[in-house]
């Protein structure tokens, strides 16, 4: 069912301090007459923080209370100079961040993903509630909404997949209600509730994906994600000069970019848009009367050249161990653990004796796989590589993109060129 509602998404650098957040609120006062469902972050680096005290009570190393003292005192800080000592929103923060305190006082859980969504989701809990009082404050009627009272997903934490039927019957219980009563909507990014209520994230910046969740939902008339560059650039503008803003861009070209590592947009963000013909804007927070970009169903069929760079990347070479050849079992034998680890896998070629893979070098989830197989296979790992990708390539571009760089492998599909390369190692010099 169509809903005159358009979808807004604040990434955390929009959302980094008390004056970013009265930032948000001015542009939001620019669209008082429409009906929103805004999306919102953790804010600034909070998940990177958050993270840091998953990873301390986990490993017991004794900091876990202190790194959350530090997360607490920075939202406290942003509060202060956001509302009056006795405001309410107080007692919200600190309902909210308790929740981590139970969890700190007990034994580790066994199962790291299913600690570090309910640890890590309260970065989007805290600053929905911070974001919701400060717009109510001014004078900007809004309610709260519980992403995960919507968002049903599946039990793998950290990966957690939407189960699309549930979602949209909940959607429709939920969130129908709270457009009739009219005012904005504000809810969480990233986050999700299983079959059993328990918390799970959608993958890291997963939030632009929720914003499409809910955009698909209620098929919005347009979804806008507000970040701090003025739109969708040819590419990151910290590792490339002569960088430019793309005014328009098709779905697929959006898709393919975003799959190859453009950081603007999380990748999963583009098909529930496309699958309802649903416009994106990209806008930049600091220049919000700004055009951006925008992107459609329409065909443009000619782009610039753009690079992808995705870092943290493994190369792995598979063979097997009595040097048969690396057949389809084979294949479908190692695509079954893949699938079932959620591995990003983002080239492979075969070779009579070896399958070669490049993937995205998540945590442990590498070595847990080599462990996996090695009864049957032998690796060969090189880490830390780098995945860049070039569309619509020059032969000159490609050529200085190999400057100081080792490709291990190299792809060129149309009008596509992906290569997984590594830094030349200094050489000893005379001196
Ligand atoms: N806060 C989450 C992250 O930093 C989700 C997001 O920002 O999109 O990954
Ligand atoms: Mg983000």
């Amino acid at each position: 069912m169509k809903h005159p509602v358009k979808v807004f998404k604040f990434g955390g650098a929009s959302l980094r301090d008390a004056d970013s957040v009265k930032n948000v609120a001015s542009i939001l006062q620019g669209y008082k007459s429409d009906r929103l469902l805004i999306v919102v972050s953790a804010m600034g680096k909070t998940t990177d923080a958050l993270e840091k005290v998953v990873a301390a009570h986990a490993g017991k190393t004794g900091e876990a209370y202190e790194l959350l003292e530090g997360v607490k005192k920075a939202h406290y800080g942003i509060c202060d100079q956001l509302f009056d000592k006795n405001d309410e929103v107080y007692a919200a923060v600190n309902d909210t961040f308790v929740e981590i305190e139970w969890i700190l006082e007990e034994e580790p859980h066994d199962n790291y993903d299913y600690m570090y969504d309910q640890i890590v989701s309260v970065g989007e809990l805290v600053s929905s509630k911070i974001v919701q009082a400060f717009l109510n404050k001014m004078n900007l009627p809004t309610q709260w909404l519980d992403a995960r009272d919507v968002i049903l997903t599946d039990d793998i934490f950290r990966e957690g997949w939407v189960q699309w039927p549930e979602t949209e019957a909940r959607c429709e219980k939920v969130v129908l209600p709270m457009i009739e009563k009219g005012g904005f909507i504000l809810t969480q990014g990233f986050i999700g509730s299983t079959q059993e209520n328990f918390t799970t994230t959608l993958g890291r910046e997963g939030s632009d994906y929720t914003a499409a969740i809910f955009s698909y939902l209620l098929d919005a008339d347009s979804m806008t994600i507000w970040k701090d560059v003025p739109g969708v650039l040819t590419a990151d503008p910290r590792l490339f000069d002569n960088v430019t803003k793309l005014d328009r861009l098709s779905y697929k070209e959006a898709i393919e970019m975003t799959y190859y590592g453009a950081k603007v947009i999380h990748p999963k963000t583009i098909k529930p848009l496309q699958n309802k013909s649903i416009p994106l804007y990209v806008k930049s927070f600091k220049d919000p009367d700004a055009e951006g970009t925008f992107i459609s169903g329409e065909v443009e069929d000619h782009y610039p050249p753009m690079i992808a760079v995705e870092q943290n990347q493994a190369l792995l070479q598979i063979s097997t161990r009595d040097f048969s050849f690396v057949a389809e079992h084979h294949i479908s034998y190692l695509f079954n653990f893949i699938a079932e680890m959620r591995i990003q896998v983002n080239m492979m070629q075969n070779t009579a004796i070896s399958f070669v893979m490049c993937v995205n070098d998540i945590d442990d989830k590498v070595e847990r796989f080599i462990e996996k197989i090695d009864d049957k296979f032998k690796v060969i790992l090189d880490r830390g590589l780098e995945l860049v990708t070039v569309r619509h390539y020059r032969d000159d571009l490609i050529e200085s993109l190999h400057e100081g760089k080792i490709v291990m492998l190299e792809e060129r599909l149309g009008n596509t060129v992906s290569m997984v390369m590594k830094k030349v190692p200094m050489m000893k010099r005379k001196i």
